[in-house]
């Protein structure tokens, strides 16, 4: 099927006249067609949105709300009708991965139509009496929503529902591999009434439709979500033209086995936080650091869970996850392992294609830590396993890391988690769990080379409102 742009709400043919594939990376089928976008189309949807940001900033809190939540009810009745066969066929996701983020994208645009009404200020002392100062939050305008491939419908909603809870409009740019997800996600929100100038997808590739948005002069703020090396170049852009980016970027998480953790238990839980989706998370756990007393003990249980993985056919509830998304992912990840094989690490498991785009889960022990597969994001189902002398040693570790987006604590003991939560220097850490966690109201975001700013509940509606002083004098004639 072919899908055009949404513009102002409506189905728009490019300027371009081009169309591209969407490309199954399970099955290689194509599964669609759609608008390969360029500056012009861009163009026109920044213009329709800066025409319904006046009108939808000027809908009463409640309204807005309103919208909102009647889409959480269409996700709820219909989610899996909407987005089930096309999250598994475009983004390779297990059903189990897809229905997590139809349910989460429920709980998303909930969450996001309670922010509506909470678009608190504060007043604040003033030296004369006579004088009263206050804060407004008002919407920035227009904000650009540029996303990744990985979570193509959960991460978008979160992306573009607070924006417009706090009043915005958004123009959409999706990842070039998951368009199909972000034209059916604008459509249902234009069902549940959202008007229809607040909401444009321009679908496309990077260079040719991402720049230009970032770029334009319509656009009030990005919302950004996707690899580091993007990021800064978005972020660089949004600096010349003197308007915020929040950035939401890499990862490399470390999580902390410490020596009082059940070692079979340790391993289930590690072994989620970095196969969930095949390791194609941000904030998957890929260097695991264990207290050198259990090395032994929780690397036979690490490998009897990998070993146990069942990576059937995705419509499989027992699968745990599928193809990465595309054959330039898997020679990245291929091309880490083998680089830390050669340079004198051991390999526990895995390490090889098991079929298409599907990678063994994998575990690297004790890899040079300059080479890239301790450096940089891996973005496949590949940990890297190394040990610790104790936990001063542990939490250095998780720090020797350009990244820090989350990290985790496997731990009974409450006071070595919590020194442990205070010392890593990441966005999050989770005690007692894996370091992919979701919640709506969670601050998302990271330290370091992991972003910049914050998103879920409050902290988005406050990274895309503006902040506005006022004060009244109450002298006659005052100055
Ligand atoms: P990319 O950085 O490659 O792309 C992200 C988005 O940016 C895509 O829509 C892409 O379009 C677009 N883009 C590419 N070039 C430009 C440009 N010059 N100007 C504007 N936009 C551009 O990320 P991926 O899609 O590969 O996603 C994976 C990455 O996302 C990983 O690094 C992962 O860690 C990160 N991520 C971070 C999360 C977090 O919360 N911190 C959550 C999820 C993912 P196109 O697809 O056409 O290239």
């Amino acid at each position: 099927m072919q899908r055009d742009l949404i513009i102002g709400g409506e189905d728009v043919p490019p300027l371009t006249g081009d169309y591209f594939d969407v490309v199954a990376p399970e099955s290689g089928r194509v599964i669609g067609r759609v608008a390969r976008a360029g500056a012009l189309d861009v163009d026109a949807a920044v213009n329709k949105a800066r025409e319904g940001a006046v009108a939808w900033a000027s809908l009463a809190p409640a309204a807005r709300e309103k919208v909102l939540l009647a889409a959480a009810d269409i996700v709820a009745e219909q989610g899996e009708a909407l987005f089930l066969n096309n999250l598994i066929d475009e983004s390779g996701s297990a059903i189990t991965k897809a229905r997590f983020e139809i349910a989460y994208t429920v709980d998303l645009l909930r969450t996001a139509a309670g922010e509506a009404r909470r678009l608190y200020g504060e007043t604040f002392p003033n030296d004369n009496p006579q004088r009263i100062s206050m804060v407004f939050r008002e919407p920035m305008g227009v904000v650009a929503v540029i996303s990744p491939y990985n979570a193509p419908l959960s991460l978008l909603t979160k992306m573009a529902a607070f924006p417009l809870a706090a009043g915005n409009s958004v123009v959409i740019k999706p990842s070039e591999e998951t368009p199909i997800t972000a034209l059916t996600f604008a459509g249902l929100l234009l069902e549940a009434g959202l008007p229809p100038a607040a909401i444009s997808v321009v679908t496309g590739f990077g260079s040719e439709c991402g720049g230009p948005l970032t770029a334009h002069p319509g656009i009030d703020c990005v919302a950004f979500t996707g690899s580091t090396q993007t990021g800064i170049a978005v972020g660089i852009e949004s600096v010349k033209h003197l308007r915020p980016a929040q950035l939401e970027l890499g990862g490399k998480s470390a999580v902390l086995v410490l020596r009082d953790t059940d070692p079979e238990a340790a391993a289930a839980i590690v072994a989620q936080g970095i196969f969930t989706h095949g390791g194609q998370i941000c904030m998957a756990n890929s260097r695991i650091v264990v207290e050198r007393c259990l090395l032994d003990e929780f690397s036979a249980a690490l490998k009897s869970a990998c070993e146990k993985i069942y990576l059937g056919d995705l419509r499989d509830e027992r699968t745990q996850y599928g193809p990465l998304i595309n054959q330039r992912a898997v020679e990245k990840v291929l091309a880490q392992v083998e680089q830390a094989i050669a340079a004198g690490a051991t390999l526990l498991t895995g390490g090889k294609v098991l079929r298409g785009l599907t990678i063994e889960p994998t575990i690297v022990l004790e890899p040079d830590r300059s080479l890239p597969l301790w450096r940089e994001e891996s973005f496949g189902p590949v940990a890297s396993l190394v040990a610790a002398d104790d936990l001063d040693d542990a939490i250095a570790i998780a720090n020797d890391s350009e990244y820090g987006l989350s990290a985790a604590v496997l731990t009974r003991n409450i006071q070595w988690g919590m020194r442990a939560a205070r010392e890593i220097k990441s966005g999050s850490v989770h005690i007692g769990m894996h370091s992919f966690q979701s919640n709506a109201l969670a601050p998302i975001g990271g330290y370091k080379r992991s972003g910049l700013g914050r998103s879920g509940g409050r902290y988005s509606t406050e990274e895309f409102t503006e902040v506005k002083w006022v004060s009244v004098s109450l002298e006659a004639g005052g100055r």
